[in-house]
């Protein structure tokens, strides 16, 4: 089974760019093209048009992560037990809706300014459960999320029926407000693509070694070059502990997602309108799904810690699951119907807040992007660029000062911990998958 991700393969590839070789010289550094870096290289760009910006990527840029997953840009997460109005956690809560709405915008200016076609759309979408009890507390929820502007109602019933073409759901959320969805591949591509010149890029070259020289900046190096920077940001997402940067407290979680070929003949033709929505589950191992511009679906029902990535059988598996959680929605799909399958690794925190700052001189890094890292990879990447400059903003403090990801475990307590943990969300979430 090749791991071939379906919304690369509709966007298309930008031309190949050079690999690192030799031994170069740059004011800045950004180590990781998926969206944070490169938000972070045109936010560079824009404030020091004179100076050398250097992009460095493992594998393609664009393809990791940020062109893999499911396309919801984020403005408002649904909030928890201890987050409604009134609890101890709404100023948390508040605050977590301040940057996401920030980083929601971030996403739109990016697309306006750039000129992006990632089929954007403003329309919202829902929070839905199977079982009732998923969503116990939906009218609260519903007063909490519109308390911080986030537009929210409840759906059930016929009208919920006819809205996804599924009698599977029974109760929603609905939640615009800032909350979109986008075609990832072609978002991520547009920020490549609209790099200016002064932005080179180097792929196909994983930093392996990272030196301080003191007073100067750090020592990069891959297997065919080096390059020593004034400064550099480290925008690796779920690949940050990997480069030796242990303190950050992140870890990686692998999900796996599959796209259909458009079903534009009945009974899909009446059941399914052209513009499309998206579901997000309550529970952390329930499914994604959206039904996509052109008539696809899309599913995303596995969520892993692991020590080894996904091989081509165990990715035959997965598709598996994909064909039943598709077939609990819409009964008349068949395992054919699936035209491609991939996997792909977000970064995640115990805490499910982010690290984000200063890791030493000259050197600044984020990760722990927790699912959300479209819209706020989109504004990390302009706030890092902005604080390794010495600039500030109130959104620059909110994210700093929300920046604690959680103690983790050494391993191998953590590894153990972390596979029982997940493998208990999926089993919680078998109703929902
Ligand atoms: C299946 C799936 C579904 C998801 N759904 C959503 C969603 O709907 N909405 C949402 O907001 N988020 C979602 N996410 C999370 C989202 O994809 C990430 O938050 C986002 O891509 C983070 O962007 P990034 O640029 O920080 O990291 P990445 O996209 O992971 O980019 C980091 C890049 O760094 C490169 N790199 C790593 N190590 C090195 C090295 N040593 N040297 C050079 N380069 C290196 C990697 O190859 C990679 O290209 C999902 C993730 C997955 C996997």
């Amino acid at each position: 089974m090749n791991n071939v991700c379906g919304w690369i393969a509709l966007a298309g590839e930008s031309p190949q760019r050079p690999t690192l070789a030799g031994v170069q010289k740059t004011d800045w550094l950004i180590i990781g093209g998926g969206i944070t870096g490169l938000s972070a290289a045109h936010s560079l760009a824009q404030m020091f048009p004179q100076q050398r910006i250097v992009l460095v990527e493992r594998q393609r840029v664009a393809q990791g992560a940020s062109a893999r997953n499911s396309g919801f840009v984020v403005s408002h997460e649904l909030p928890g037990a201890s987050e409604l109005l009134g609890q101890p956690g709404h100023a948390g809560y508040q605050l977590a809706s301040r940057i996401g709405v920030a980083a929601g915008l971030e996403v739109r200016q990016r697309i306006a300014e750039l000129g992006i076609d990632c089929e954007l759309s403003n329309a919202g979408y829902h929070f839905a459960v199977h079982q009732p009890q998923r969503l116990e507390h939906a009218q609260q929820c519903v007063a909490t999320l519109n308390a911080v502007g986030a537009q929210a109602s409840v759906l059930e019933g016929t009208a919920l029926q006819r809205r996804l073409g599924s009698a599977f759901y029974q109760r929603a959320i609905h939640c615009g407000g800032g909350n979109g969805l986008l075609q990832p591949a072609k978002y991520v591509k547009g920020l490549l693509d609209s790099l200016p010149n002064q932005v080179e890029v180097f792929e196909n070259s994983a930093i392996d070694d990272l030196q301080p020289l003191p007073g100067r900046g750090w020592k990069a190096r891959s297997a065919e070059g080096e390059i020593e920077a004034t400064q550099v940001l480290v925008c690796v997402g779920a690949f940050l502990p990997r480069l030796g940067l242990r303190r950050s407290q992140t870890f990686a979680l692998e999900l796996s997602a599959s796209i259909t070929r458009p079903l534009t003949e009945e009974p899909w033709q009446s059941l399914f309108d052209d513009q499309g929505w998206g579901v997000l589950s309550t529970l952390p191992g329930g499914a994604t799904v959206r039904l996509l511009p052109g008539r696809r679906l899309l599913m995303r029902n596995t969520v892993e810690y692991r020590q080894r990535d996904l091989d081509r059988v165990e990715l035959a598996e997965r598709r598996q699951q994909h064909v039943h959680g598709l077939q609990r929605r819409f009964p008349g799909i068949v395992a054919e119907d699936l035209q491609h399958t991939w996997t792909g690794h977000l970064s995640a925190t115990r805490s499910g807040e982010p690290y984000f700052g200063r890791i030493a001189e000259r050197l600044h890094g984020v990760s722990g992007c927790n699912g959300s890292g479209v819209a706020r990879g989109t504004l990390w990447g302009r706030l890092l660029a902005q604080m390794a400059a010495g600039g500030d903003s109130q959104v620059l403090r909110d994210v700093l000062s929300q920046a604690r990801p959680g103690y983790l475990p050494p391993k191998p307590f953590f590894d153990i911990g972390a596979a029982l943990r997940m493998g208990w969300e999926v089993r919680r979430a078998q109703n929902e998958r």
